[in-house]
């Protein structure tokens, strides 16, 4: 029989590990499962946060370790490179099975709740070209992509404060970033648009579409398709980045929990899903923002809420 945890937490980003130190510290079994080999989630991708109250500037990788170290020194058992492919709930209690990547061994585990904080994959643009210049061009991550760049020219697609603020932080490698938006408005918020257009190596290609991503051996050019004058030009480009939304990361969830058109998970205020005793957190839920702060605040809630289901289950 497998032994049963009081939480197991679906992911190691900010939500998550503020769920393990809120869980393992009110003393509760509590382990997080993690399917990357390092702890932080988007902390990992992003260069530097300047909007997580008491740090006026860090870096994504030293606040993901930072908020590691806090939780782990409750206890918290962190089991990395090890990803959730179902959960399902049978007589009141979460049956887990996951796949330790580097053993490709299968493991069971059983839970008497479950905190999904899971955040999101980036969305494809789904164009021609685009997966055949995967990692020869295409990237959807500026930390991990943007120095291969270094004196190119790179063009960001969305208008998203992803787009905008990578579009921000490539300008250290490329010779000129462009930005590609569908409109002639971003929906990014207005600081991180008041950075871009003071940047002189910044542009912005308004009302435009990304018809095909065109190259030989890599990425040499865009197809690109002003949706006001229907003109159609050849961008050149070396680099592509894509930030056009993320798509929340549920699929190991059987029991269909109740969720919005995107396939956010709706919770209530306590952060329980339609499924009692499964709560979601951070990017994972629907919600109106999707920053540090209120990740790391939902995974609070759903934590202590957590708490307060297992002591009555257990009475
Ligand atoms: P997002 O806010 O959903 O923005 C996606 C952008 O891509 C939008 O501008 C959208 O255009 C555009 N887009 C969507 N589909 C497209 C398509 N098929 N072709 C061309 N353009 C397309 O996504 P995000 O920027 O990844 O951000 C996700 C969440 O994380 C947001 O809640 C955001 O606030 C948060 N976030 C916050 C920070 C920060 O605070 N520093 C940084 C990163 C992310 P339209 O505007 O026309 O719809």
């Amino acid at each position: 029989m497998e032994e049963t945890y009081d939480i197991l937490i679906i992911g190691a980003g900010p939500a998550g590990l503020t769920a393990g130190l809120y869980g393992s510290r009110s003393n509760l079994k509590t382990v997080i499962i993690e399917k990357w080999a390092i702890p932080g989630g988007e902390l990992l991708n992003t260069d530097a946060i300047e909007d997580y109250t008491g740090f006026e500037h860090v870096k994504g990788v030293q606040l993901a370790e930072l908020m590691y170290n806090h939780a782990k020194k409750f206890g918290v058992e962190v089991r990395t490179n090890e990803e959730v492919k179902s959960v399902v709930r049978r007589d009141g209690v979460f049956e887990i099975v996951t796949e330790e990547h580097l053993k490709e061994k299968t493991n069971r585990y059983r839970a008497l709740t479950v905190i999904i904080t899971s955040g999101g994959t980036p969305i494809k643009l789904g164009v021609p070209g685009e997966e055949a210049f995967a990692n020869r061009g295409v990237s959807y991550c500026a930390v991990c992509d943007g120095a291969f760049f270094n004196g190119d020219i790179i063009t960001v697609i969305g208008g998203g404060d992803a787009a905008v603020e990578e579009a921000n932080y490539l300008t250290r490698f490329g010779r000129k970033v462009y930005v590609v938006h569908r409109r002639d408005q971003f929906r990014a918020q207005k600081i991180l648009q008041d950075q871009l257009m003071n940047n002189p190596k910044a542009e912005i290609i308004w009302d435009t579409v990304v018809e095909e991503v065109q190259g030989e051996s890599v990425v040499h050019s865009l197809r690109l398709h002003n949706v006001k004058t229907g003109v159609k030009t050849d961008h050149s480009t070396q680099g592509v980045f894509i930030f056009v939304g993320f798509k929340p990361n549920t699929l190991f969830l059987e029991d269909h929990p109740e969720h919005d058109v995107g396939g956010h998970l709706i919770t209530n205020d306590r952060m329980e899903t339609s499924v009692p005793g499964l709560f979601a957190a951070g990017d994972v839920r629907s919600q109106l923002v999707r920053q540090i702060t209120n990740a790391v605040g939902d995974a609070t809630v759903a934590a202590l809420a957590a708490e307060k289901y297992i002591t009555h289950l257990k009475q």
